[in-house]
């Protein structure tokens, strides 16, 4: 298990690349149809110009999911980036999210469980329903519709204001 202090870690500009085995990812495993392989993650991190600190977390891999019409394996790309803005309290996060509403917001802390925060952010990655292009066919590929917005933008900002 991987724990940081999320706010510390922020205040100190550190970065962190790991893996973990699908098959450590107890929630996502019930969706796939092989666990073999793994994730790769990677965190960066920093204070925005409200002096706040953030986060970006970035996963990426091969999935196999499950076809949605004749339910055998569909694999899948994993490619998930977000920036996560860190508040003390719930309030803050909710006065924050009201004004800006790409700011996602977590609370501040200080025993942040990374394999779990990966786990979370692929789940919300994952297509609501995969299904093959052509199911039964040798080289059958996965089709998804995902309109999941891009972070790149907000990271490229958040590093040129700290670049100033
Ligand atoms: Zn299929």
């Amino acid at each position: 298990m991987t724990v940081i202090h999320s706010a510390e870690f922020a205040q100190e500009g550190r970065e962190l690349k790991g893996s973990i085995p699908l098959s450590q990812l107890s929630r996502l495993s019930d969706l796939l149809a092989n666990t073999s392989g793994e994730v790769a993650w990677h965190i960066e991190s920093g204070m925005d110009e409200l002096q706040r600190p953030w986060l970006y977390l970035e996963v990426k891999g091969s999935l196999q999911l499950i076809c949605q019409r004749c339910l055998s394996a569909a694999p899948w790309q994993l490619h998930a980036e977000t920036v996560l803005t860190q508040f003390a309290t719930e309030e803050q996060i909710d006065d924050a999210e009201a004004h800006d509403e790409d700011l996602e917001g977590i609370l501040i802390d200080p025993e942040l469980d990374i394999e779990a925060l990966v786990e979370d952010e692929i789940l919300l990655a994952l297509p609501v329903a995969l299904t093959h292009d052509v199911c039964g066919g040798d080289d059958a590929l996965a089709k998804l519709a995902s309109d999941k917005p891009n972070p790149f933008a907000a990271l490229a900002q958040l590093k040129t204001r700290k670049a100033e």
